[in-house]
């Protein structure tokens, strides 16, 4: 992988490595009623319904702002004042989609497993049977707390077969692991430019069953999170109501390029899996221990445990692998002391390796005998 060789490696949820092509992208301006920029705006949108399988019966709506923005505008739009969420939660991501919720004072019930364990199908069968008030179920398709793969189609299944709606936080999984629209039914998932797409942070986006936001007009609770609003202005003239991020733009489809040309998500999941098996297989061999069993993992970003010898210093350890050019992540854990390093972004074999040469060098010098928690 190339980049500009004095940036660090971000081993992290995002922002992430982005390559030479996507930053040489944003060398230019753009004024935001040219054709050039409002083609480009088109381009992206139906490339991204595309990815998401959702051609013919999905659209998407992007929105200025980090990944929360998105998600925040989508539940407020898609569900009605009148309406009530099941929140499938197994980390903060899932949490923070409460606390969006207690915001637009939309009435919800939760569901919530540990850190490790994905949600319990059972009580989600159970919980749609037994209220007949609960309108939407929210998940999240990777908690990129943990880096746990929660079964969203399962999930989507039971979602369906009751008659509730799906919206799925894909945030950190799109673009990476399979979602596809025609087998997995949903009415909205949200994500962003830099996460599995590999872009610069700057835009969220919706892709949202075209007949359920027909039907949402007047629901959102902010101006600026209107996604019905948004739509119907961007499908009138192709513009965005507000001053849009150009640049991020020019670097996403740049990105978009580059992500097709890798044979899209296979080709992508294909990359992060070996980038995540390296790393959990290099660390292991240092006595690391993950949070999650193997077939509970997403490639996208591996939890360890805080390892129990006393002469581990996290942040100490931390620096001394930013001062090598690695960018690792603090955790997000309640459930255990740990940190996180991420398999995501444009990076290769030779810098997870990298990666491991620096922590072995690095427990070496700080006297840490294993990283045995
Ligand atoms: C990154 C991420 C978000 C959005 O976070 P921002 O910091 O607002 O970009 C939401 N959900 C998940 C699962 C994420 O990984």
């Amino acid at each position: 992988m190339t980049t500009h060789s004095k940036d660090p490696w971000l081993l992290t949820p995002g922002p992430l490595t982005t390559s030479a092509l996507t930053k040489e992208a944003m060398l230019h301006d753009w004024g935001s009623r040219d054709a050039e920029f409002i083609e480009t705006n088109r381009r992206f949108r139906e490339r991204l319904v595309e990815i998401a399988g959702g051609k013919g019966t999905h659209v998407c709506v992007p929105l200025q702002g980090s990944g929360t923005f998105v998600v925040e505008a989508t539940l407020g739009t898609l569900i009605p004042k009148n309406g009530k969420a099941l929140v499938l939660i197994n980390g903060a991501y899932g949490q923070r989609m409460t606390k969006i919720l207690d915001y637009a004072g939309r009435p919800h019930d939760v569901l919530e497993t540990p850190e490790d364990t994905p949600p319990a199908l059972g009580d989600l069968e159970t919980a749609l049977k037994a209220d007949a008030a609960i309108t939407h179920v929210l998940a999240v398709y990777c908690e990129t707390t943990s880096g746990i793969a929660n079964p969203i189609e399962d999930i989507a299944r039971i979602t369906a077969d009751n008659g509730r709606a799906l919206i799925i936080d894909a945030m950190s999984a799109f673009g990476a692991l399979p979602l596809d629209a025609k087998k997995t039914p949903f009415d909205a998932m949200m994500a962003s430019s830099n996460k599995c797409l590999e872009g610069v942070p700057g835009m969220g986006f919706a892709i949202i069953r075209q007949s359920a936001l027909e039907t949402c007009q007047g629901n959102a609770h902010a101006l600026s999170l209107d996604l019905y609003d948004q739509w119907v202005a961007m499908e009138k003239n192709g513009q965005w109501r507000f001053t849009p991020p150009t640049h991020v733009i020019a670097a996403f489809d740049a990105a978009l390029n580059q992500f097709e040309a890798e044979g899209g998500t296979e080709g992508r999941h294909a990359r992060y899996s070996a980038n995540c098996k390296i790393l959990i297989t290099g660390m292991r061999a240092l006595g690391f221990e993950t949070l999650l069993p193997d077939d509970l993992q997403a490639p996208i970003i591996v939890t360890f445990k805080m390892p129990a010898d006393p002469a581990f210093e996290f942040q100490a350890f931390y620096d001394a692998l930013s001062a090598k050019g690695y960018v690792i992540y603090p955790g997000k854990l309640t459930v255990a002391p740990s940190f996180r390093i991420g398999c995501i972004g444009h990076l290769g074999e030779s810098e997870m390796n990298g990666a491991l040469d620096a922590i072995e060098a690095t427990v070496k010098t700080m006297g840490v005998t294993t990283g045995a928690p």
